[in-house]
C-alpha cells in the first residue's frame, strides 16, 4: 500500500500526507480496543518506568503476569486454570501442541483444512493450505487433515491422537462456522478417545464475536485454549492455557518443558491486563452484535454474494480476487482500511476495533459501497 503511518488512535490512522483512514482490520485482528487506548498506553508507560523485562522462568514472581494470568483464569471454566505466555500466536500454538504430546504420550495431531494457526513449523504443520506448506517439507510427522462439519471424519480421531487443533471461527478460510451441534461432537468424540481439544482463540479471543471467548457462545470446553493477538491491546502476547495438573509435566523431566526468554515479559502482560479491564470496563462486548447488524444493514450491495460473520469478524463474500483487490484499493484510496484473507481471496475483510462507533461504522459502509460501485457499477 505504500502508505507512511504517522500514528494511530482510536479506530483511526493517519499517513504522514494528513490523511486518515479508518481501520476495519485492526491490524490484524490485534487492536481490539483501539489504537492507542490511553489505559493501554498508561500501562505501559508505567511498566517500562518500574521494570520492562527480568528473568521469566519462574525464578520471580511477578506481579504483572501473576495479575494478568489470575483475571484471564477468572474469565474461564475452571477447568482451564494454568496460563502460560509466549510472544506470539505460532508461540502458544507450539506450547500447546508439546503440552498435548507430552501429556498424552502421543504424537498424532489432528488438525483442519483451510486453518491457520502460525507460521514456524509446527504451526505451519497443521495448517490446512498446502501452498504455505509445500517449500518447507518435511514438517512434523504423524499429522492427519480432516474436514470442519464433517461429522464422519470425526473416525479419524482415535485413541492414537494426541490432540485435535480447531478454530472455534475458521478465520483465515474466510469466517467459516461450526454448523449445528458439530463442535459438541467434536468434544465428545475428543472425550471418547481420550484425545486433548485445542481451541486456537489466538483471533477470535478478547472480545472478537461478542463473548470474551468464542468458545463459550457453544456450551463446549476445550482442554488448551491458544491466545496471542488481540491479547496485547497492541503490545506483542501470547499465551496457552489449560488444567494446572495437565501444565504440570512442563515442569519435570527436563524442568523446564517449554522455553521461551520473553514470555511473560512485564510491559506486554501490564498492556494485556490493562486491555482485558477495558473490554469488562468498558462494556465492549455488550455492542459487539448491534454493531455486526449494523454492518449487515449498510452493506447490502448487490456485488456482495453473502456475509459471514461472528460478532466483529466478517467476510464479504464477492465474486474474485481481482474485483476483490480492485474493492481493496479503491477503498484504501477513499479512507478506509480492509483486506483479505490468507485462504479466502474473494472475500473482503470486515474486523474493526470492537470500539468502532455506530457512526464509525455508517462513514465506513458509505466508502465501502462507493468502493464496490466503483468496480461493479
Ligand atoms: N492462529 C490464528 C487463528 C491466527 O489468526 C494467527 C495469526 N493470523 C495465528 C494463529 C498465528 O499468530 P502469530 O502471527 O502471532 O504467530
Amino acid at each position: 500500500m505504500g502508505l507512511e503511518i504517522e500514528k494511530a488512535s482510536g479506530v483511526y490512522l493517519h499517513d504522514t500526507n494528513g490523511k486518515k483512514y479508518i481501520d476495519l482490520i485492526s491490524g490484524i485482528g490485534v487492536s481490539n480496543v483501539g489504537h492507542c487506548h490511553p489505559n493501554v498506553v498508561e500501562a505501559v508507560q508505567n511498566q517500562a518506568a518500574t521494570y520492562m523485562h527480568v528473568m521469566v522462568y519462574g525464578e520471580y514472581i511477578q506481579s504483572p503476569q501473576s495479575k494478568l494470568a489470575a483475571a484471564l483464569v477468572n474469565l474461564l471454566p475452571e477447568t482451564l486454570n494454568n496460563v502460560y505466555f509466549v510472544n506470539s500466536g505460532s508461540e502458544a500454538i507450539e506450547g500447546a501442541l508439546k503440552l498435548a504430546k507430552r501429556y498424552t504420550g502421543r504424537s498424532e495431531i489432528i488438525h483442519f483444512e483451510k486453518a491457520y494457526h502460525g507460521s514456524s513449523h509446527g504451526a505451519l504443520s497443521v495448517g490446512g493450505d498446502e501452498i504455505y506448506k509445500q517449500n518447507y517439507r518435511p514438517l512434523l510427522p504423524d499429522i492427519k487433515q480432516i474436514e470442519y462439519n464433517n461429522l464422519n471424519h470425526l473416525k479419524s480421531i482415535t485413541n492414537k491422537t494426541a490432540c485435535v487443533v480447531a478454530e472455534v471461527v475458521k478465520a483465515e478460510a474466510g469466517i467459516v462456522l461450526a454448523k449445528g451441534d458439530y463442535l459438541t461432537q467434536l468434544r465428545n468424540r475428543c472425550t471418547e478417545v481420550g484425545a486433548l481439544l485445542i481451541f486456537d482463540e489466538i483471533q477470535t479471543g478478547f472480545g472478537r464475536t461478542g463473548s470474551f471467548f468464542a468458545f463459550e457462545q457453544y456450551q463446549v470446553v476445550p482442554d488448551i485454549i491458544t491466545l496471542a493477538k488481540g491479547m496485547g491491546g497492541g503490545m506483542p502476547i501470547g499465551a496457552f492455557i489449560a488444567n494446572k495438573e495437565m501444565m504440570h509435566v512442563f515442569t519435570n523431566q527436563p524442568i523446564l518443558g517449554h522455553i521461551t526468554t520473553f514470555g511473560g515479559n512485564a510491559v506486554t502482560c501490564a498492556a494485556s491486563l490493562a486491555t482485558l479491564e477495558v473490554i469488562i470496563n468498558e462494556n465492549l462486548l455488550a455492542t459487539v452484535q448491534q454493531k455486526e447488524a449494523l454492518f449487515h444493514q449498510l452493506l447490502t450491495h448487490t456485488a456482495i454474494k453473502e456475509i459471514r460473520s461472528k460478532g466483529l469478524i466478517m467476510a464479504l463474500q464477492l465474486d474474485n480476487f481481482e474485483n476483490n483487490k480492485k474493492v481493496i484499493d479503491n477503498c484504501v484510496r477513499n479512507g478506509v482500511i480492509t483486506d483479505w484473507f490468507l485462504f479466502a481471496d474473494d472475500c473482503l475483510r470486515i474486523a474493526p476495533p470492537l470500539t468502532i462507533t455506530l457512526e464509525e461504522i455508517k462513514s465506513a459502509c458509505i466508502i465501502i459501497n462507493q468502493s464496490l460501485n466503483e468496480v461493479y457499477g
